[in-house]
């Protein structure tokens, strides 16, 4: 479980709200169970309950936890903002594959009409999707989930990553293993990077009728590598999926 670090002190941790029902009424947990807790900031300790009242759980730390769920690369996926509820279904796959934060954002052909007023909202679910799969895939941070960005604030992002992969269905030249096998020798070759600055890499996805020419352009002007991912045409919700999956696969994460 998730537990904001105000609710940590040395000895004991407090679990309330939903995560508090969880363990009671669907957990059914008692008395000397023990879970796992986390800071979100690279904390994660072993827990032994001692009281359960409505809607808190007080638990005593046992012992500190070696994490296993963190990879070393931090990975944006940049979403253009797909239809109905696909962005969800991106969060929630991308975060169990090991995805650090998301970056939702407005392109060309971008189908949905974003309704602002509907951002506070629409920014705590998605929040929540991402914090859920985090706690069932043995996370220990949750992915941060950004508010929806323009088409130029997405490139000018591109200066903070070491890889970008632009996701573009008619690139025949790239395809991901050719851009991320050397990427990923480049990483084994440093052997030091673990201790360096974390390696930043961001999936840029198109939204349901793709990038225009003019916006591929753009992207490789400001760094980006466009980047085939196979033969098929995919899903727009399950391009970052599929990228991501074979990044970890070819980084060792
Ligand atoms: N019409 C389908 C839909 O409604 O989802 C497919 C849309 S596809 C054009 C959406 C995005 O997925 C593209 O802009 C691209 O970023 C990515 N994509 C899909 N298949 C791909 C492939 N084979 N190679 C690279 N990118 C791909």
């Amino acid at each position: 479980y998730f537990v904001p670090a105000d609710q940590f002190d040395e000895q004991e941790v407090r679990i309330t709200g939903e995560d508090a029902r969880h363990i009671s009424r669907v957990m059914r947990s008692r008395v000397g169970d023990q879970v796992i807790a986390c800071n979100g900031q690279s904390l994660d300790v072993l827990v032994e309950i001692t009281e359960l009242a409505e809607g808190v759980v007080t638990a005593s730390i046992v012992e500190t936890l070696e994490q296993h769920g963190e990879p070393n690369l931090f990975v944006t996926i940049a979403q253009s903002l797909p239809k109905a509820d696909k962005m969800e279904s991106v969060i929630q796959k991308c975060t169990e594959i090991g995805a650090s934060s998301f970056l939702p954002f407005l392109s060309e052909r971008t189908v949905v009409q974003y309704d602002e007023r509907k951002e506070v909202k629409r920014i705590q679910r998605w929040s929540k999707i991402a914090k859920e799969a985090a706690e069932q895939s043995h996370r220990s941070r949750v992915p941060l989930v950004e508010s929806p960005v323009s088409w130029k604030q997405l490139l000018k992002q591109f200066a903070d990553y070491d890889l970008i992969c632009f996701c573009y269905e008619k690139e025949n030249g790239h395809q991901l293993r050719d851009v991320v096998q050397p990427f990923a020798q480049s990483l084994t070759a440093d052997h030091d990077h673990a201790s360096h600055q974390v390696t930043r890499v961001m999936i840029v996805v198109g939204p349901e009728g793709g990038f225009s020419e003019q916006e591929v352009a753009a992207a490789e002007a400001s760094g980006a590598v466009a980047t085939g991912l196979g033969r098929r045409i995919l899903r727009t919700e399950t391009a970052a999926m599929t990228a991501l999956a074979c990044i970890m696969y070819e980084t060792g994460e």
